[in-house]
């Protein structure tokens, strides 16, 4: 209450004075501030309580003078402590100065001066009045936002404050600034969209409800940012929501993820290559066995679910073994390639098309309601590899065989369907092969015996269960043998004797008749050598060789150390090679038939009539000797044709200086119509079956 000078009695102002001081006092405390004068022309100083307590003295318990300040001051402080005061007493105006005082008790406080001076009449400062407001903890926490701010400035990742209205920067910091090229002064006429184009108006502005409503202290998105030169990278952003200078702002703080999206983008690419490695085939690009594998169990799913039927084909290049061999490797992978690329224009593109090894690939036919539909692709893959393959100068002419199986029709098993379309492929190679074959269950029983006759066979070989049986070759002029041919059988362990036909052109497909030749070769030079020793004279031993035997590089090495072996001569031997054989390479054959002529072996050729050889070749060609074929002998004497052929072909072998002779001779008067036309060498069951060694041994030593 203040003192009312007029009624107041002095008691009264007393107290109120009184009162006053207290809460004066009071308010000093309070404000951690103490008042102060200094007579300036005596230095004296007068303090209130609270400024005592400041410095640390007890209260009134000293003298204070303007030198009491100043030695309390820091030293440091101590000059601009001065200059301050002189700067003061010039101006007329009240200043500050701030300061750290060193108190009675040694600990250090921040200060804060305001002082004003008061003059004389002429103008003369004669004091000074002002205050002393403890300030430490201000300094304090302005020292503490001070770091934070610099953290905040120079931290590694960009912060940013925006105007939740409007978007707008109210600060970025250092980082920001680097990394986008925009100074800070620049960035307070940027808003959001300048910097993140790819959000929208109504993005940010869902992306703010979406925070609103999330119990989350921040949210987290990915962005693109646009830096001043155009160029972008990726951010994270963490965005949250502060009071910044009494403003409703949003925080964000970006980091630069571009470096790890790169990473893990590369991870992803490189998981990715890995997968399509190991599901393709490097040599087409196709698919390989083990996607095969997947997709047609995903395709057997997929018809059960939505009962469809679907059609899988099996298909293998005819005769590829023999490109591989005789044109090289090289020229054999861009067969495979070319092969490739026509079934690829042959398939719509929702079928799965796999190359499952070698030469040998699938095909998913997906969705098939018609069989024609089948057929008529079938057809279409084999047409478009009518047109000839061209490589380096060369025209390839190759065929592709084809087996369909179906799914359910056939079976609903995924080994069936993938072997129903295998043995049907082996069906459509049985049939000439350039032909596609649909599954039937009859195929499978044929498979079946195959199969079995396969693994019999491979162990025929291993336990030698091979014989050799003799056929004599008669001058039925002289009535004299001049030599045998060598026919193998097979000496079943259950079936019996198995005849050569029921396994020679199995043996042939599948290589096996390499060996089972050279078994006969061995028994037969043995035998012969054996004879010969006996005093009995078989004469020459044909030996019948498949043409795989003669493209073998060891052939001769194999041959001539057999014949060493067993004191063979060569004059005791001919080779027989099919006339079809022969003429399915002509000129390779002329090259290796030219090798063992030279050699000083004879050769002949065998089922002579069937093969349509050409005369240009059969000039070319290194030969002894003609075997007319069995089925021209069952003609005569009584068919014209046969007949004719028959002569033609003995007048051919005269031209040619050709030794001759008719197989399958069982009549009399097939004998002496042979006779009668120049051809005396007779090969038949009209002079005998072929025999087992030592019944052909009595038979050698027998009159004909
Ligand atoms: P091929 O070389 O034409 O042999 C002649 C075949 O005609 C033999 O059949 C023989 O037994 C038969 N034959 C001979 N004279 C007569 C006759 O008057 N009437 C009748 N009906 N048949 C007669 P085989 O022994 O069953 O041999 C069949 C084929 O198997 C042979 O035909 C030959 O191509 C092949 N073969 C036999 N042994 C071997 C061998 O050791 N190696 C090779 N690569 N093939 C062989
Ligand atoms: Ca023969
Ligand atoms: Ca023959």
């Amino acid at each position: 209450m203040p003192i009312d000078i007029e009624n107041d009695n002095i008691q009264t102002a007393l107290k109120k004075l009184k009162a006053r001081e207290d809460s004066f006092r009071q308010l000093e405390k309070i404000s951690h501030l103490g008042s102060w004068e200094v007579d300036l022309i005596t230095h004296k100083s007068i303090w209130s309580e609270n400024s005592y307590r400041l410095y640390g003295f007890e209260p009134f318990s000293i003298e204070p003078t303007f030198e009491t300040f100043l030695s309390h001051l820091v030293p440091e402080d101590v000059p601009r402590a001065k200059l301050a005061i002189e700067k003061l007493l010039a101006s007329h105006e009240a200043s500050s100065f701030k300061g750290k005082i060193r108190t009675e008790d040694g600990s250090v406080k921040d200060v804060l001066l305001t002082a004003q001076a008061l003059y004389d009449k002429n103008g003369t400062p004669i004091k000074l009045i002002g205050t002393t407001q403890d300030i430490t903890q201000q300094v304090k926490s302005e020292k503490k936002a001070q770091e934070l701010s610099s953290i905040i400035e120079n931290s590694a990742n960009e912060i940013y404050i925006l105007d939740w209205e409007t978007d707008r920067y109210l600060y970025a910091n250092s980082t920001a600034c680097d990394s986008l090229g925009y100074t800070k002064k620049e960035f307070l006429a940027l808003t959001v969209f300048d910097i993140n184009k790819s959000i929208s108006k109504e993005k940010a502005q869902e992306l703010k409800n979406q925070y609103e409503d999330t119990p989350a202290p921040y949210i987290m998105i990915q962005t693109i940012h646009t830096r001043e030169d155009g160029t972008v990278y990726h951010v994270q952003s963490n965005l949250q929501h502060m009071y910044y200078n009494s403003k409703k702002v949003y925080v964000i703080f970006a980091t630069d993820v571009t470096q790890n999206i790169l990473v893990s983008e590369l991870v992803e690419k490189q998981a990715k290559l890995l997968k399509y490695q190991a599901s393709h085939d490097p040599l087409t690009n196709l698919p390989n066995r083990a996607y095969f594998q997947q997709k047609i169990v995903e395709t057997i799913n997929n018809a059960k679910n939505h009962n469809t039927g679907f059609a899988l084909l099996f298909l293998d290049l005819d005769h590829f073994k023999d490109i591989n061999d005789s044109l090289g490797h090289q020229i054999g992978d861009k067969v495979l390639q070319e092969f490739a690329n026509r079934l690829q224009e042959s398939v719509r593109h929702d079928d799965t098309l796999a190359r499952i090894g070698g030469d040998e690939f699938t095909i998913i036919l997906n969705n098939i309601k018609k069989i024609d539909t089948i057929s008529a692709i079938a057809n279409k893959i084999i047409k478009t590899m009518q047109e000839p393959i061209k490589l380096a100068s060369k025209e390839l002419h190759i065929t592709t065989s084809i087996g369909i199986s179906l799914y359910p029709k056939h079976t609903q098993d995924k080994s069936n369907l993938i072997k129903f379309a295998d043995t049907a492929m082996y069906k459509a190679k049985e049939e000439g092969r350039n032909t596609y074959q649909i599954y039937s269950t009859d195929m499978s029983q044929y498979a079946y015996k195959k199969v079995v006759l396969e693994n019999s066979l491979r162990v025929a070989i291993k336990e030698k269960q091979f014989r050799v049986y003799y056929q004599p070759q008669v001058n039925s002029l002289e009535k004299k043998v001049t030599g045998m041919e060598a026919l193998v059988r097979w000496q079943h362990p259950t079936l019996g004797i198995v005849s050569p036909a029921d396994f020679i052109p199995l043996a042939e497909e599948l290589g096996l008749i390499v060996q089972i030749d050279r078994l006969v070769m061995q028994e037969a030079m043995q035998q012969f050598s054996q004879w010969y020793k006996e005093g009995v004279h078989p004469g020459r031993l044909s030996l019948n060789l498949a043409m795989a035997q003669l493209q073998q590089e060891d052939f001769s090495n194999f041959l001539f150390e057999t014949m060493h072996q067993y004191n063979f001569k060569k004059e005791w031997l001919e080779l027989e090679v099919t006339e079809t054989q022969v003429m399915q390479n002509p000129e390779y054959s002329i090259q290796l038939l030219e090798q063992i002529h030279n050699q000083g072996i004879h050769i002949s050729v065998d089922d002579f009539g069937t093969g349509y050889s050409s005369l240009s070749y059969l000039k070319k060609l290194p030969l002894n000797k003609l075997k007319i074929d069995k089925s021209f002998i069952d003609d005569v004497p009584k068919d014209e044709d046969g007949i004719a052929i028959t002569k033609a072909i003995i007048a051919l072998a005269k031209s040619l200086n050709l030794d001759l002779i008719a197989e399958g001779v069982e009549k009399e008067e097939q004998k002496e119509f042979l006779l009668d036309n120049g051809c005396n060498a007779i090969q038949g069951y009209f002079y005998s079956k072929p025999l087992p060694a030592d019944k052909m041994k009595i038979f050698l030593q027998t009159e004909i």
